[in-house]
């Protein structure tokens, strides 16, 4: 069955099942708005996201049920960047047509068991039809106490610069999509990102973090938006990048430069943050406790500017467009 076939109302209808009754909603889908009751205390802090087709995503190279979860996933990462509980979605949705409900069916199913992995609640949205591609918005809230949020302004010289898992992977994987190879680790990195919640909240709740931002853009951009919004500079000490195996194995033939993937690639959703240096080993039994590496790659400084070092010392000029090494 295509959507044109279901309509919209019979859309919302396979949508209903699947919002289910979360804590706090009082009046989830059906309405002309949702009603939702914040923890009393607590600020909420709200997100939103856009996936277009052809810009984001290929239908041919994702399944629906990546698409869907990656779709919630994105923001579940700008929630933990805050170091904020993700508590409430809703999803919005531009359609072709002619679009099936095999295609519609495993993309909620995707959206649907983020959401509960989280125990996130969708509580609305809206369906239209699309003329072009199609269209994802999501929008997350979600809540922390005010003293816990963890802004991308708050770096201070002399903090430690950690990221969280490893950095490139989802680029190296866009990469080997784009010339036709369809399984690895860095292929499951870029599809099926898994947002870094459990982390970030963590680190806010134990108040460890001094800044904090997910990694989107790409590492270089994204310390560069702390780096900008604290009005400090850092120095960042390439042999300590966490690149998987599959990272150190597979870059050299692609590229003559073995960092520029890590650092400008984006799409990782990992966590960047700085924290005091005296919290080492803090961050140690965290990470451990969590089972997500947090290396230590640099530093930040009293003066402006991003310093890159090379393994062997020497400043590192980063090609700006790494990327375009691959194309
Ligand atoms: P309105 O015309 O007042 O905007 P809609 O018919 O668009 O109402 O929506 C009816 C209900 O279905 C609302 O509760 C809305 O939040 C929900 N809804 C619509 N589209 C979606 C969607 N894609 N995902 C989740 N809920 C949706
Ligand atoms: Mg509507």
């Amino acid at each position: 069955m295509t959507l044109k076939e279901l309509g919209e109302f019979g859309l919302i209808h396979r949508i209903v099942p699947r919002s289910g009754s979360g804590r706090g909603v009082t009046l989830g889908i059906g309405d002309d708005a949702a009603a939702v009751i914040p923890t009393p205390g607590l600020e909420t802090l709200i997100t939103a996201d856009m996936l277009v087709e052809g810009v984001h995503f290929d239908l041919t190279l994702t399944t629906p049920l990546e698409l869907g979860a990656k779709s919630l996933a994105v923001n579940l990462s700008d929630i933990a960047a805050m170091g904020a509980v993700p508590r409430f979605t809703l999803l919005s949705l531009a359609i072709p047509p002619t679009f099936s409900l095999e295609l519609l069916d495993p993309f909620l199913d995707g959206f649907t068991s983020m959401a509960q992995r989280h125990g996130v609640t969708l509580v609305g949205g809206d369906t239209c039809s699309s003329r072009a591609g199609f269209v994802i918005s999501v929008t997350l809230m979600g809540e922390q106490r005010s003293d816990r949020i963890i802004r991308r302004s708050g770096a201070i010289p002399g903090d430690r610069i950690y990221v969280t898992g490893t950095v490139g992977d989802s680029a190296l994987g866009l990469t080997l999509l784009r010339r036709g190879e369809r399984n690895g680790g860095a292929i499951i990195r870029h599809l099926a990102p898994l947002p870094r919640n459990e982390a970030g909240q963590l680190l806010a709740e134990r108040g460890m973090a001094t800044a904090m931002i997910d990694i989107s853009d790409g590492l270089a951009a994204d310390l560069g938006h702390i780096l900008t919004q604290s009005g400090r500079g850092a120095t960042l000490f390439l042999d300590r990048l966490p690149l998987s195996q599959e990272y150190r194995d597979r870059v050299p033939a692609l590229a003559d430069d073995l960092f520029a993937l890590a650092l400008s690639g984006g799409e990782d959703y990992e966590l960047l943050f700085t924290a005091p240096a005296d919290r080492q080993e803090e961050i140690r039994s965290l990470s451990a406790a969590v089972g997500l590496p947090m290396t230590d790659i640099g530093e930040i400084a009293a003066a402006s500017g991003l310093l890159f070092l090379s393994p062997d010392g020497s400043p590192y000029t980063p090609t700006s467009r790494g990327f375009d090494h691959f194309s």
